[in-house]
């Protein structure tokens, strides 16, 4: 039985899918969010935002909460390679003079905060387990919820903000478009007593390796490698991999304590999806996954839930019937996000030497300026959420 019919039902309540739910509640649509996890939890992530990400959170007013939680301002990014090092200042421009690293379980609570504030209404708990459609058109989810069993939601637009395994692109088989082909493995950690200059980033063929400063006076700690040098990770091939990809890095960490578990994550090649069809949308990793060691994700997110929030809002202004705005957000998030795509893949195969990876980097740099030119466009007026409503 239908029970409420909301605008558009987000599915999935972290970077993706509150900042989009919060841009179209303010944009005067009616928003329900659901996540299957419960509100304020942890998730696998080393949360290393980009200048893109950090711009997106000054521009909605959020950046100020993230540093209020204590989020250490991070000043210089430095690049190890097997023969040399590279510390590069963050220039402050477009009122950002500091990236940030906040951990997810500061991030997430501030964007559903802000989503809720908007007008959202967001729900932990309840699962999407299906969808209704009318002919190929879909036209709301089936949930699952623990007290309330099985739910219709009817709405005008679903979007999937659901994660790598999305289970909305699955259930429309949202073509695949673009694929990557290799795939590293990863383990992190979160250190005490282990200070750093700001991002430090290590690139060797026998591993890559970060230190991510964050919350709580504690340095996240990454290694990369293939999923065989991986395995189940632990401390122990932690500190080894650090150590292969910077010696330097592997000494420092040795000083340092550990405060947390440590986590691995196995590997997911890259993919992206045709992010959207009738009745539905993809967000975020949904649609557009890459390899962690592009550190992008989160700042895709973010950067995609405004260009979706911009489609919606124009096809909807027009009863759904105006494809070419959702055109435009798939061909403007694959101009994008194929370069990090691919630059991700090839740092994963770990198959580069010095001079390759230098060049590849290089090359994400200018997709990353691509993406910082796209994220201005969207203080003008005629590009806002909404403008078109
Ligand atoms: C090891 C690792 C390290 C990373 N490091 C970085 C980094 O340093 N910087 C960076 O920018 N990115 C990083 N990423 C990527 C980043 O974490 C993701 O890009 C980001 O989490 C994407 O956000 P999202 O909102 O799209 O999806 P998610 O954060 O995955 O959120 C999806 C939400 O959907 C919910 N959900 C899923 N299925 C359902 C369902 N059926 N019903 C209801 N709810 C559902 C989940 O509970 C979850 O809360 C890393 C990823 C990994 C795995």
């Amino acid at each position: 039985m239908t029970t409420e019919a909301p605008d558009v039902v987000v599915v999935g309540a972290r970077a993706a899918g509150a900042a989009t739910a919060m841009l179209l509640a303010k944009a005067g649509l009616s928003v329900l969010v659901l996540d299957q996890d419960r509100e304020g939890a942890d998730t696998l992530s080393t949360h290393a935002l980009l200048r893109g990400g950090v711009l997106q959170l000054h521009r909605w007013g959020l950046l100020s909460e993230v540093v209020a939680a204590g989020t250490p301002p991070i000043r210089e990014t430095t690049f190890r390679y097997s023969d040399a090092e590279l510390a590069i200042p963050i220039k402050p421009a477009d009122g950002v003079d500091a990236l940030y690293a906040p951990r997810r379980t500061v991030l997430d609570p501030i964007l559903v905060g802000a989503a809720r504030r908007a007008g959202a209404e967001v729900r932990f708990g309840p699962r999407l387990v299906g969808l209704a459609r009318r002919g190929d058109a879909v036209t709301g989810v089936v949930v699952r919820d623990r007290k309330l069993g099985n739910r219709l939601v009817a709405a005008r637009l679903v979007i999937g903000a659901d994660g790598r395994r999305s289970t909305l692109a699955r259930l429309v088989n949202a073509p695949v478009t673009h694929r990557a082909r290799h795939t590293s493995s990863f383990v992190y950690g979160y250190f005490g007593d282990l200070p750093t200059s700001g991002y430090e980033w290590a690139y060797r063929p026998e591993g890559t390796a970060g230190f991510i400063p964050t919350n709580g006076g504690l340095t996240c700690v990454f290694a990369g490698h293939h999923p065989a040098v991986v395995g189940r990770g632990g401390p122990e091939v932690l500190r080894s991999v650090v150590s292969a990809a910077s010696p330097g890095m592997g000494e420092r960490l040795r000083a340092g304590r550990l405060a947390s578990p440590v986590r691995a994550f196995t590997g997911q090649p890259g993919r992206l999806h045709r992010p959207w069809g009738p009745g539905w949308a993809l967000v975020g990793d949904a649609g557009s996954w890459k390899d962690p060691i592009s550190a992008h994700g989160l700042t895709d997110a973010l950067r995609d839930a405004e260009l979706l929030a911009r489609a919606v809002t124009a096809d909807l202004a027009e009863d759904g019937r105006n494809p070419w705005a959702y055109q435009s957000y798939e061909r403007i998030r694959n101009h994008l996000s194929v370069p990090i795509l691919r630059g991700s893949d090839e740092i994963a195969a770990m198959s580069w030497d010095d001079a390759r990876i230098r060049e590849l980097l290089v090359e994400l740099n200018v997709a990353m300026n691509a993406e910082l030119a796209t994220i201005r466009t969207f203080t003008q007026p005629e590009f806002a959420v909404g403008s078109a409503v």
